[in-house]
């Protein structure tokens, strides 16, 4: 079973958003990312990679399709996404609703660290808008190909929504 996991800052997290987590029922956890500390999601996803979770990502402002959460719990893929617009085309390479399989994370133990930084000791870390295209473009060099859900998420956040009118 995945762990649905929720970066969020303190007091921004949609209530739509958790609505749709609590709904599909999955276990979920919430990382409070420090306002102002750009380096926190980066340093959330080297934490989960070394605990080697199934996860699916949520992020705050996103709200994943009715079933979307349940469908990929049940998929067999180990990298999965609703398409999520970032101030464009909606696109898989982004962590707005993704789930990554633990068998990635031990299959390739060193892939975060090297994608999201600290492989080397004193190495800053990417900032947290680095660390989706970072981590995608890591796991399509590494071989594996994002499998598509259904639908697309519903985006918040007001600039992204500015953007895609
Ligand atoms: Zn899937």
């Amino acid at each position: 079973m995945s762990y649905v996991l929720i970066p969020a800052v303190p007091g921004m997290l949609a209530p739509d958003t958790a609505d749709a987590v609590m709904v599909s029922g999955l276990p979920w956890l919430l990382d409070c990312l420090p306002p102002g500390d750009d380096q926190a999601y980066a340093r959330m996803m080297l934490a989960v990679w070394r605990q080697a979770l199934d996860v699916i990502v949520v992020e705050q402002d996103t709200v994943p399709p009715p079933g979307a959460l349940f469908g990929m719990d049940r998929c067999e893929a180990p990298w999965c996404a609703v398409p999520h617009a970032v101030g464009g085309a909606p696109s898989l390479d982004t962590l707005g609703c993704t789930k990554i399989c633990a068998e990635i994370m031990r299959a390739h133990p060193d892939l975060a660290r090297v994608a999201l930084g600290g492989f080397r000791l004193g190495e800053p870390l990417v900032h947290w808008r680095r660390v989706a295209p970072r981590l995608c473009t890591a796991l399509s060099t590494a071989g594996y190909n994002c499998h598509p859900h259904r639908g697309q998420t519903v985006h918040l956040n007001p600039l992204y929504r500015k953007a895609e009118v």
